[in-house]
């Protein structure tokens, strides 16, 4: 019943013409899908941040330490906003309760970072989910956002990587620490991959890195250069 009254309410007042950040109905959508309180205080990463990551840095650096240490096996990050507040929220709707009509918008805020920076994008592809946690949240967030940044640049979209096992929630010690343990977690599929694509790896939080690192690490001898996105990104608790 619940369902179907919700259902109802979505026929009047469609779920994709409200703010994606508070729900709010808002009159031009699909120039702008946020209305003017929640753009007030939209965390955009856009205050110093590190060149590689784009994890905000609080001081003048250009590069973070974690970057400066590790090894990174894509050329840049690119994260329109920080995950805190209203975008926090906004996200894990997103994720949490299916509200697959952000991806578009979340989309448009990444390809406009990608645009700015003048990277030209050959191939798109995303962090996959294992079958089982796929069918239990019936989609997958970055796969559908994948899909949205592909419409806007024009350009495919693919799925080249399997995940093997979910792995469980853990603390780690450290960034070195988390990287070990990705050892076999995600496999890249017989995919016919050219040395000059610049290629795009999709994501929906970046915190870590060490996903997306990770998965450019099984790509990057094969292709130009690996680039990798997400909506937020999360600041980093562990050096
Ligand atoms: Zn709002
Ligand atoms: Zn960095």
């Amino acid at each position: 019943m619940r369902k179907l009254i919700s259902a109802i309410k979505n026929l009047i007042f469609p779920e994709e013409c409200k703010c994606i950040f508070c729900g709010q109905d808002i009159p031009d959508f699909q120039n702008k899908p946020y209305c003017d309180e929640c753009e007030k205080v939209l965390s955009f990463n856009n205050k110093n941040k590190c060149l590689v990551c784009d994890e905000p840095i609080d001081n003048e650096a250009t590069i973070c330490d974690v970057c400066q240490k590790n090894k990174r096996y894509f050329k840049k990050a690119f994260c329109p906003f920080v995950y805190e507040g209203v975008v926090r929220n906004a996200v894990l709707g997103y994720k949490e309760n299916n509200q697959r009509y952000k991806a578009k918008a979340f989309a448009k805020f990444i390809v406009r970072e990608i645009a700015e920076s003048g990277v030209q994008i050959d191939l798109i592809t995303f962090i996959p989910m294992t079958k089982k946690k796929e069918k239990r949240r019936s989609f997958n967030q970055s796969k559908l956002l994948a899909e949205e940044i592909g419409k806007l640049l024009n350009v495919e979209v693919v799925s080249i990587f399997n995940k093997e096992r979910d792995d469980k929630e853990q603390k780690y010690s450290s960034y070195r620490e988390r990287q070990e343990k990705m050892e076999g977690l995600y496999t890249l599929q017989s995919y016919p991959l050219k040395k000059s694509q610049n290629v795009l790896i999709v994501d929906d939080i970046i915190t870590t890195c060490a996903t997306v690192n990770y998965c450019s690490k099984l790509i990057s001898k094969k292709v130009q250069n690996v680039y990798v996105c997400g909506i937020a990104r999360n600041k980093l608790k562990i050096k």
